[in-house]
């Protein structure tokens, strides 16, 4: 053990506010060469797949969708319905400490963004006019999401309770 002083300081910066998500969090260079291009716009520009054309908006398999870039359980088919938008949505997640919010005011819009709680990932949005129980409607981003087939769908779906 070396008692130089002064060489185990932390160099704490104003931009280092997230440093429990550089734990599960890739490095850029890793997601852009393990995303596509797309799902790196979503998920590190807080980018929007067009309506209609990502993978998961017309899927009605049964399993736990993971968050595309640290594998995080984020929803359930179980609580997936169709909302007619072309973007897959869901009335609640698996758990809901396993997403954020935030208020988003780009594009003149107030709305809630929705995040990954575990790398911050973009995700989606959520919005108010969801059906019932919840009455909200997360609405998401395929690019975010990759559906695990082999999950049961109500693995930890604790949180809708
Ligand atoms: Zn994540």
């Amino acid at each position: 053990m070396s008692d130089v002083p002064g060489t185990d300081l932390p160099t704490t910066t104003a931009a280092r506010t997230e440093p429990q998500q550089a734990r599960n969090k890739p490095t850029d260079e890793e997601l852009r060469q393990r995303l596509t291009p797309e799902q790196y716009h979503v998920t590190q520009e807080a980018g929007t797949e067009r309506a209609f054309t990502g993978e998961y908006w017309d899927c009605h398999d049964e399993g736990i969708y993971r968050c595309i870039v640290c594998d995080t359980p984020l929803y359930s088919s179980l609580h997936k319905f169709d909302s007619g938008t072309g973007w897959p949505s869901f009335t609640c997640p698996v758990d809901k400490n396993a997403v954020a919010t935030s208020v988003d005011t780009s594009y003149g819009m107030v709305r809630t963004e929705v995040t990954c709680a575990t790398c911050g990932a973009h995700l989606g949005h959520v919005f108010d006019d969801g059906p019932p129980p919840t009455g909200l409607r997360y609405c998401m981003n395929s690019a975010a999401l990759r559906l695990d087939r082999d999950l049961p769908p109500d693995q930890q779906a604790s949180g809708a309770s």
